[in-house]
């Protein structure tokens, strides 16, 4: 018995091992191509935005991988990327568009509206569904980690986040 959880162990731990090299491999992929990023994005989403403010969209790359590297990617890693339909969690609440899980507001497709509040410029698009941002939340974790005020898993109250500042 002994035996058979210290090789489960040992395999999580492996797994572990490989998603953060995988993740890490990302992100310094993501750093080498930023250059050329904005005209990546504008041919994936057929949108020439990216490349007519490219000096805006390079910059505003910049910041959203930096803050990819710091979690989410590892996040897409374990429980997203072919996963995230086997979670088996049941979350209630209402999106009110504070823009926290955007990257705590740093996404580079994030745009201000009125109100005090964010919509995402890329809503519809492949690239958002095939990202953590389709999923999101996943779970509790999920929730805590951008302190989303609206959405909590079922059976739980939701909690009253202080106010994040902008
Ligand atoms: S953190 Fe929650 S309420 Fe805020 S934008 Fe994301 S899903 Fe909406």
């Amino acid at each position: 018995m002994i035996y058979v959880n210290q090789s489960v162990s040992g395999l999580r731990s492996r797994k572990r091992n490989a998603v953060a090299f995988l993740a890490k491999v990302f992100s310094w992929g993501c750093r080498l191509l930023l250059p050329v990023m904005p005209v990546v994005v504008a041919l994936l989403l057929l949108d020439r935005r990216f490349i007519v403010q490219y000096r805006d969209y390079l910059a505003k790359f910049r910041v959203h991988f930096e803050a990819l590297s710091r979690g989410p990617v590892e996040h897409y890693f374990n429980d997203v990327f072919f996963r995230f339909k086997h979670v088996p969690v049941t979350i209630h609440g209402e999106c009110v568009q504070c823009g926290n899980c955007c990257l705590n507001r740093q996404c580079a497709f994030l745009e201000p509206i009125p109100g005090d509040k964010y919509q995402c410029g890329i809503y519809g698009s492949h690239l958002r569904r095939f990202s953590n941002c389709g999923s999101f939340p996943l779970h509790a974790h999920d929730i805590a980690r951008y302190q989303c005020p609206s959405y909590f898993v079922a059976g739980e109250q939701p909690i009253a986040w202080p106010t994040k500042p902008k």
